[in-house]
């Protein structure tokens, strides 16, 4: 429930655009990895929650998968009460730093906005940019605001996986007085937040002191534990109280091309995890992981995941890179500032373009051959389908070819676990209903990608806090409790 609303004490910001944030200028940040925008200071902060009316619906907390109360922190943000403010978002959501970057609020809490008019040439709220200078405030500030735990239960928890989905679950859990483990396969822990998102849209210093923060209230993180490998699930399940999986959806997708085995063809989770995880672009100087010099690069797909790598690899300082999408500019997946960012910073898009064969000399890519295509009917998603314009071919010479087509369930988990329903056809981890997010054995529960296929992490964050809730409400349970 929101709390009762606070009548602001100052006058309302009547501008009908948002405030606007800095940004690096493009022929400066392709040279670099640092964050591409720069943050509000605390008077452009405090501008942009005077925007909000602070109307009597508020359909924005609605909007919000982890229905944060957007107008009180907006408000408080106006009256200067950063701190305030910042408790109030930590209600609901701890990671606020990582949301307000990477969150497709377009899609969610400013999309409902009752200030959003596009007719009428007015924007929403600025809820990201300001939950996103929240965050950075507590960093710059130090402030250390942990939520209240409650008393010890003596009931202990599993996470696996260290993504959105299995933070949030770690961390209302913790709250709730039981006893958190979370086994991650990797070495660091943060998910695709750490892996994939690169730096220059989320630096990790963020991510790494957010999860402090989990440290702190006594969340007990094992690294390089790939469960399904170093322990069965089925003995994690005896081990622990319950169990919640988050294991994400981290297996590539190919496109099944020929020579998708030539050296140079990567797949954006290879080329990401070099750069983002192992550090490759500090290669030989300060990380052991080498990227390929590359000159000019093919980047097949239209997603976020696209736009990173295509982003990340004209860091790499190439003479060229080329993005590759089957539909027009209308139809990309991508968030619209992740294409606008990636237009500006001189990524050649070739769009109405499907690879049919990637060419190689010596086993090393040399080109990338395409069709050429238009648009169709609308297909089952609603977007308008490619179709090949027959004869209608294109080559480009390129060395490196990275596939961003999308990512399934890893199955080193469930392989190992063959009484864990699955949807049989896509691998993902039945449950059996997002309230809950019950699998079909006792004392386990699954969330995140690992259950929708490839999603946002706002949502995966609100699967994780779903099941946290059903968590805590069957080990009460269990113990003669009844749930609060
Ligand atoms: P993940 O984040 O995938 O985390 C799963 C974790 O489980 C990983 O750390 C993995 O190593 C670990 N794991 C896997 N198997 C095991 C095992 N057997 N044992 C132990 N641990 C295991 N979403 C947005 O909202 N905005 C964006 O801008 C955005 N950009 C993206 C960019 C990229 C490059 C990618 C790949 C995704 C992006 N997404 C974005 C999607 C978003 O990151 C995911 O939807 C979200 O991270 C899913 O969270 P999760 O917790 O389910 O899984
Ligand atoms: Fe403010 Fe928009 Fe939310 Fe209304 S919907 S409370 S105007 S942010």
């Amino acid at each position: 429930m929101a709390d009762e609303k606070k009548k602001p004490t100052y006058k309302f910001n009547k501008s009908k655009t948002k405030t606007p944030m800095r940004e690096q200028p493009p022929e400066e940040r392709i040279k670099n990895f640092n964050e591409v925008p720069l943050g509000f200071t605390c008077e452009e902060a405090t501008a942009e929650g005077q925007r909000c009316i602070q109307c009597k619906k508020r359909p924005c907390i609605a909007g919000c998968p982890v229905g944060v109360d957007i107008p009180a922190f907006m408000n408080l943000v106006g009256e200067g009460l950063y701190e305030e403010a910042l408790r109030k978002v930590k209600e609901k959501n701890f990671l606020p730093a990582i949301c307000g970057r990477v969150c497709p609020q377009e899609d969610q809490c400013e999309l409902v906005c009752t200030m959003n008019k596009p007719e009428k040439n007015r924007e929403p709220g600025g809820v990201g940019r300001v939950e996103r200078f929240l965050g950075d405030y507590a960093m710059e500030h130090d402030l250390n605001i942990l939520p209240s735990k409650e008393a010890a239960t003596g009931k202990s928890v599993a996470i696996i996986g260290s993504g959105p989905a299995g933070l949030t679950a770690a961390s209302d859990l913790i709250q709730k007085g039981h006893d958190v483990t979370v086994f991650e396969a990797l070495h660091r822990p943060g998910g695709v937040l750490f892996y994939g998102i690169p730096e220059f849209r989320l630096p990790k210093k963020i991510l790494i002191k957010e999860i402090d923060g989990l440290k702190d209230m006594g969340v007990k993180f094992i690294m390089n534990y790939p469960v399904g490998k170093a322990e069965s699930l089925n003995s994690i399940r005896e081990r622990f109280d319950a169990v919640f999986i988050g294991v994400g959806a981290g297996l590539p997708w190919f496109m099944g091309i020929p020579g998708e085995n030539l050296n140079g063809v990567y797949s954006a989770n290879e080329f990401l995890t070099r750069v983002n995880l192992m550090g490759g672009y500090q290669f030989p100087e300060k990380s052991d992981t080498p990227i390929k010099k590359i000159k000019k690069v093919a980047v097949i797909g239209g997603g976020n995941v696209a736009m990173d790598s295509a982003r990340t690899a004209k860091r790499l300082d190439p003479d060229h890179v080329y993005l590759i999408y089957r539909r027009t500019k209308a139809e990309l997946p991508a968030r619209i500032e992740e294409s606008h960012h990636a237009a500006e910073e001189f990524i050649d898009f070739q769009l109405l373009h499907a690879p049919i064969e990637i060419i190689g000399e010596n086993g090393a890519v040399t080109g990338i051959k395409c069709q050429e295509m238009e648009l169709g009917e609308p297909d089952d998603s609603g977007r308008r389908r490619p179709v090949p314009i027959e004869g209608a071919y294109k080559t480009w010479e390129v060395d490196t070819v990275v596939v961003a087509i999308g990512q399934g369930p890893n199955p080193i988990l469930t392989a190992d676990c063959p009484e864990l329903d699955l949807n049989e056809r896509r691998g993902t981890i039945l449950v059996q209903d997002e309230l809950t997010m019950r699998t079909n054995l006792e004392n386990v529960w699954a969330g995140g990608d690992i259950v929708t296929g490839g999603a946002t992490v706002i949502l995966a964050m609100g699967a994780g806090r779903n099941a946290a809730t059903s968590i805590h409400s069957y080990l009460m349970s269990e113990s003669g409790v009844t749930a609060r």
